[in-house]
């Protein structure tokens, strides 16, 4: 370590510990291997429902600290997300470090499965972005503490339809409540981003006879999605600009914002991207003043959670569907809880979670 590494570390004293008390995390375990060239953080906010469980995101951070913050704030999102749904689970999330096109090797995999492992069972670890599910097949041959592994090895497989099924749960909710009924024939609803989820998504809007636009990074993808199921692709430069009825996030976090919301004309925010608002409290009142409907991520994209949760229980999709279609009632709740006691839908749901995680606790 050089010194200009040192006067780093030394601006950043303080941050890691104070980072945890912030936003009360038990635990975060460093993982580096050499031979491989693994650099993971493990993060477990809460255990008090169960043990924690959180996909694993590869992603090409800037510098560490981005993959710190991720790590922190997508953890706690799982255990909020675990406890509003009512599952026996905590919250934890993983990040490696990496670009998973060029970086991910199954020695690489089994190496961050042997970390995983050496928690015994506190924290399990399932795909997020950048992974699939052959790399959780490697994972699993260090760990048995790993969902979301393929079909054929008894596992539930890819989670994104059933997460995908909860967002339109939830979107359905949320027009029942602010047009009186949940029927989205002609309503114009943007996705943005039409991955494992925005695909799935835009599926179910197309059944519905939405006017379903789109946009994604990918241009190869955005064509295929729009030819197969007729959507209208939208250019990224004035996406929030648009003439729409409802927002769907469904790429990364933080797009609902001061900025975003200075242009968005939609009733309804409803997507299944983590993490949508890039500030809390801030952009759920922005969306109140706004009179948006903000449906909260955690809520709504949780029935890839529910999902695994059914592969640890063994149960089948079926019942998940059927837990993952109560995102409808709870939406429904939340919105009125929001309107009856003055409060963001945001802060309605995270009392809710929080309450639940608090009481559990106490018994
Ligand atoms: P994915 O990687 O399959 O799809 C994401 C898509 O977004 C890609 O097609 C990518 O090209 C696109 N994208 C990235 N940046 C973009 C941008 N700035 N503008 C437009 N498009 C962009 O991932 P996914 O599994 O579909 O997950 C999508 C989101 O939902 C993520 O935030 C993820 O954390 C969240 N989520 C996923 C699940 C799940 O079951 N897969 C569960 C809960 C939450």
């Amino acid at each position: 370590m050089n010194l200009k590494d040192v006067e780093k570390l030394s601006q950043t004293k303080g941050f890691v510990i104070s980072s945890m008390q912030d936003m009360e995390h038990e635990q975060i375990v460093f993982c580096y291997d050499k031979p491989t060239g693994l650099k993971a953080i493990i993060a477990i906010h809460d255990t008090t429902l169960g043990p924690a469980l959180g996909g694993t995101r590869m992603w090409n951070y800037d510098n560490e600290i981005e993959a710190l913050n991720d790590v922190l704030r997508l953890s706690r999102g799982m255990s909020l997300k675990a406890a509003i749904s009512g599952l026996e689970l905590g919250g934890g999330k993983a990040v490696i470090i990496g670009d998973s096109k060029k970086d991910k090797t199954e020695a690489l995999m089994r190496r961050f499965g042997a970390f995983v492992d050496s928690l015994g069972g506190k924290y399990i670890t399932a795909e997020d972005v950048g992974m699939n599910t052959k790399d959780m097949e490697f994972v699993r041959k260090e760990t048995e503490h790993v969902t979301g592994v393929p079909e054929s090895l008894g596992g539930s497989g890819d989670p994104s339809p059933v997460t995908a099924y909860g967002v339109y749960m939830g979107m359905k909710a949320s027009a029942k409540y602010k047009w009186g009924s949940d029927n989205l024939l002609n309503k114009k609803i943007v996705v943005q981003g039409v991955g494992n989820v925005g695909e799935n998504l835009v599926k179910y809007l197309t059944e519905e006879r939405a006017k379903i636009m789109i946009h994604d990074i990918n241009k190869e993808r955005l064509d295929s999605i729009s030819k197969q199921y007729g959507a209208e692709i939208v250019n990224y430069d004035n996406i929030y600009d648009i003439d729409m009825d409802i927002y769907a996030p469904c790429a990364l976090g933080a797009t609902v914002n001061p900025d975003s919301l200075n242009k968005l004309s939609c009733e309804i925010i409803a997507g299944g991207a983590n993490n949508q608002l890039e500030n809390e409290f801030r952009d759920s009142n922005l969306c109140a003043k706004k009179g948006i409907i903000y449906a909260p991520d955690f809520l709504i994209n949780a029935g890839g959670l529910i999902n695994v949760y059914s592969e640890i229980k063994g149960y089948d999709r079926t019942h998940a569907l059927d837990k993952t279609k109560n995102i409808y009632n709870t939406t429904i709740e939340i919105l009125k809880m929001s309107e009856l006691e003055n409060m963001t839908t945001h802060e309605a749901a995270l009392k809710i979670a929080e309450s639940r995680i608090v009481s559990s606790r106490k018994s």
